[in-house]
């Protein structure tokens, strides 16, 4: 009820879902590539969308040693948000990721078997509903996130303490502060930045608060998934001498200029990279000035992918429309002076493949 009410008070255009051409999003099962070479490639990445933030790294280096962001294919509508969801409860729906799954053979059952670490930006439902179902198909994965994200998911069987890290005690905190790499093989390490969750509707920020002791169940409704402290990260692929070759750099939600500048101000203390990708948050991204253009001024990205551009209020299982309250051709214009077209919006299931 408070978003249904929160909705028709901000604005009609939440209740709207937009058509996805002007973000002309990579199909499905379509290999989108960037290139920072000429013929002689030596080494790759390919990063595979799973619909909402959830994506799937995969280093040709090492691929016993993936990195996922949580992806999200429960996807409550609006309708069950508004009555639902308080009267009986939001569950995953466990068919339909096993459906939605089978569908996405870049993001196959071995290579989630392979998942060492799942980097959580905050604790909301719709970065972390789907990950208790999913937990028995990474048995090696370690959730990193804040001690909100750690405590949430104290009750999923099998993900004991040790793989629960709670990562607010790693963050960097400026240019001579960067903080020290959480180790995830010999090729792939990653570091944590602060950062913000703008207000989801208006002024009004989705379940705020943090979880400060561990549950004892799983949240009943989408509102016990609890915001907590907002982390980005950087995922950093390195070189056969040590070397950071490649940078991601993920968050998944829009914030304010403050944090994106001490955000650059930390990556500007990490070992240098020789290319750095981004994944910004389409959702919201206008709701505060600024954003995203000082992460992409500060970091002159080679390739912007957009996550959380997807209508996640619609189910994962039919073709995705454009997240409610963003209007798509501000933000192509938006994007423009700082990357040009050098972005892009996968749909579920899509691979984006870094060369270098
Ligand atoms: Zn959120």
């Amino acid at each position: 009820m408070v978003f249904l009410v929160a909705a028709s008070v901000s604005s009609c255009r939440w209740l709207r879902t937009g058509l996805p051409q002007p973000l002309h999003p990579t199909a499905p099962e379509a290999v989108l590539r960037v290139d920072a070479c000429q013929g002689a490639c030596t080494d790759s990445v390919d990063v595979v969308a799973m619909g909402v933030a959830g994506y799937l790294v995969v280093p040709w280096r090492d691929t016993t040693r993936l990195v996922l962001t949580p992806p999200m294919f429960t996807n409550p509508t609006v309708w069950w948000m508004t009555f639902g969801d308080l009267l009986f409860g939001t569950r995953p729906d466990t068919a339909r990721i096993t459906r939605r799954l089978a569908s996405m053979p870049a993001a196959n059952a071995d290579r989630l078997s392979r998942v060492q670490a799942v980097l959580v930006g905050h604790g909301h439902y719709d970065h972390l509903i789907d990950v208790p179902p999913l937990v028995p198909r990474m048995p090696h994965a370690v959730v990193y996130g804040s001690e909100t994200v750690r405590n949430l998911l104290a009750p999923v069987p099998g993900l004991d303490s040790a793989r629960r890290v709670a990562v607010d005690g790693m963050v960097g905190r400026d240019r001579e502060h960067a903080g020290e790499p959480i180790v995830i093989g010999p090729a792939v390490e990653v570091r944590v930045m602060p950062w913000a969750h703008a207000p989801n509707v208006g002024s009004i920020t989705i379940a705020p608060g943090h979880q400060r002791t561990p549950r004892r169940t799983l949240p009943r409704t989408v509102h016990g998934w609890k915001l907590g402290t907002t982390y980005a990260y950087a995922i950093d692929l390195l070189d056969t001498n040590r070397t950071v070759a490649w940078r991601l750099v993920y968050h998944d939600a829009s914030a304010g200029a403050d944090v994106q500048r001490q955000a650059a101000a930390v990556l500007a203390g990490m070992p240098a990279a020789r290319q750095t990708a981004v994944i910004m948050t389409a959702a919201n991204f206008d709701i505060l000035p600024l954003y995203p253009d000082v992460l992409l001024a500060h970091l002159a990205p080679q390739h912007v992918i957009l996550g959380h551009w997807d209508d996640f209020f619609r189910s994962s299982e039919r073709s995705e429309r454009v997240v409610r309250g963003i209007h798509a051709p501000d933000l192509v214009e938006r994007l423009a002076p700082y990357v040009g077209d050098r972005w892009s919006a996968p749909r579920a299931g899509a691979v984006t493949r870094f060369r270098w």
